[in-house]
């Protein structure tokens, strides 16, 4: 079969290739996804050349000109430019052995067919000949292109060595089936279950780079349906992992809290691509099996699980190098609100009640209300109707309040310094305690959200206090 995408960088690769009189060809990815015709394909062009990459990708860059800067990277003997939109990433061929503690290959100069062996899977493994003998011809040693056209993951090699070399390829495994929704082959998947424990010597960034991709999948729940039949999750996120099962007391079941969990994360996923709220669906229900209880007359009762499970997100992100910052806080605090829109509409919607989830959410109130939308995931028509009806109407109020009262973005309209001079006083504990009271009596709707009112009812406090003004 011959391809080629129709671009002249290939054509001025090939005339450099010819005068050199090395071979090279597009291998990886690229060839991957203009094959599979994905509608953002990546722009990230790898080429591999019998011979030195470093010294190809500087000829090349020179056969552009426009200044084209070759950056080389020393360690890896690659070396790559930007050209339009395209970020091309030069190397020799190689042939790589590996050693059973690292994930880091010796290599060794090699044929294209070494290179191809080195891939992880046998769609990574294709490439396209950019030689005059035989330009736009696929090579496709290991029948990448049937398994393409079958939707099909495996590896080019034995999957035990393939794995066990570098377990990495575990985790791109289970993002590329979620990400192109692939099957991975039986072979594979038995390979992958095999080798779970490996995936430990493996850094945490390089398995949080890939959860993040299988999060910002389509439909993440294949992704981590994957990771748990593989034995992966318990090793890498155990927490969620322990979600799964069931238990029956005294003919009282509960939810399976990791099904759940998937379909919750889904549902957020079809209305935000944003990944930390998608974190936030994977996360809302992580202390279940902690706070979990059987209470007699009751049932299974997960009491504070939205608390402990906000307290639980620091240590999480930490341990999965996520970053610990406004992201963590942002995921901690809607894992710790998920519950209150469900609270609010299940009482009586109040005023004051919808004020103060306004306060505490603040700009975060949308995504709040989505998350919490999405973890509707009952069975019961009846009972996912009445929740959204009364959804409906707490967005209604939300919208009426804010308008009113300015509640999200609240700024105390009297400030410390004016407490303190208007009653000629120190600064202290008992500034604190007026500043909360005003701000309670905006948020109960004592007095309304605007600076004279406030001015007055600091008064009135502080008489009560015992203070004077002057
Ligand atoms: P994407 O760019 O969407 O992440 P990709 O397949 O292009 O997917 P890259 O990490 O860019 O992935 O790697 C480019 C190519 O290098 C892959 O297609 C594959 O052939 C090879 N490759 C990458 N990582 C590995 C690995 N851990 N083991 C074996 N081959 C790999
Ligand atoms: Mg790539």
């Amino acid at each position: 079969m011959y391809i080629l995408p129709d671009d002249s960088i290939f054509e001025i690769i090939a005339r450099v290739a010819e005068r050199e009189e090395v071979e090279a060809y597009v291998i990886g990815g690229y060839v991957r996804d203009y094959i599979l015709g994905r509608e953002h394909p990546e722009k990230d062009i790898d080429i591999v050349v019998l011979g030195d990459g470093v010294r190809m990708a500087r000829n090349v860059a020179r056969e552009i000109g426009h200044g084209t800067k070759v950056t080389v990277f020393k360690t890896f003997g690659t070396a790559m430019f930007r050209s339009g939109i395209y970020e091309i990433e030069f190397v020799g061929a190689r042939k790589e052995s590996y050693s059973s503690n690292s994930r880091k290959p010796a290599i060794s100069p090699g044929s294209i067919e070494d290179d191809q062996n080195r891939r992880d899977f046998t769609i990574n493994a294709l490439a396209i000949s950019l030689n005059r003998k035989n330009f736009g011809e696929v090579i496709d040693p290991f029948g990448g292109l049937h398994d393409i056209k079958n939707k099909i993951l495996r590896t080019p090699l034995d999957p035990e060595a393939t794995f066990s070399d570098d377990p990495l390829r575990m985790m791109r495994a289970i993002r590329f089936a979620s990400q192109l929704d692939f099957t991975i082959s039986d072979e594979t998947l038995a390979s992958i279950k095999r080798n779970a424990e490996r995936i430990r010597i493996v850094s945490a960034e390089r398995i949080t780079v890939e959860l993040n991709k299988i999060i910002a999948t389509k439909s993440p729940s294949k992704g981590f349906m994957l990771l748990e039949e593989t034995d992966l999750l318990p090793v890498i996120l155990p927490e969620l992992s322990r979600l799964r099962g069931v238990e029956d007391k005294e003919g009282k079941g509960h939810k399976d809290n990791f099904h759940h969990t998937l379909m919750v994360l889904d549902n957020v996923a079809s209305g935000s691509e944003d990944i930390w709220l998608r974190w936030t669906a994977l996360l809302h229900d992580i202390a279940k099996p902690i706070t979990k209880k059987f209470v007699q007359g009751i049932g299974w009762t997960f009491h504070g699980h939205e608390f402990i499970g906000a307290k639980m997100v620091p240590e999480i992100f930490s341990r999965l190098k996520l970053p610990l910052n406004d992201r963590m806080r942002y995921v901690r605090k809607l894992v710790g609100l998920h519950l209150r829109p469900i609270a609010l509409v299940q009482d009586e919607v109040t005023d004051s009640a919808v004020r103060r989830l306004l306060f505490e959410a603040g700009d975060d109130i949308d995504d709040l209300m989505l998350l919490c939308e999405a973890d509707i995931t009952s069975g019961n028509r009846m009972k996912v109707r009445k929740h959204r009806e009364n959804f409906a109407l707490v967005r209604r109020k939300l919208k009426e309040i804010e308008e009113k009262d300015a509640i999200r973005t609240f700024q105390p309209p009297v400030h410390g310094d004016e407490i303190i001079s208007a009653f000629g006083i120190k600064p202290g504990p008992v500034v604190g305690i007026i500043k909360t009271a005003i701000k309670d009596a905006i948020l109960d709707g004592v007095i309304p959200n605007e600076h004279e009112a406030a001015r007055m009812y600091m008064l009135e406090k502080g008489k009560e206090l015992g203070l004077t003004p002057g």
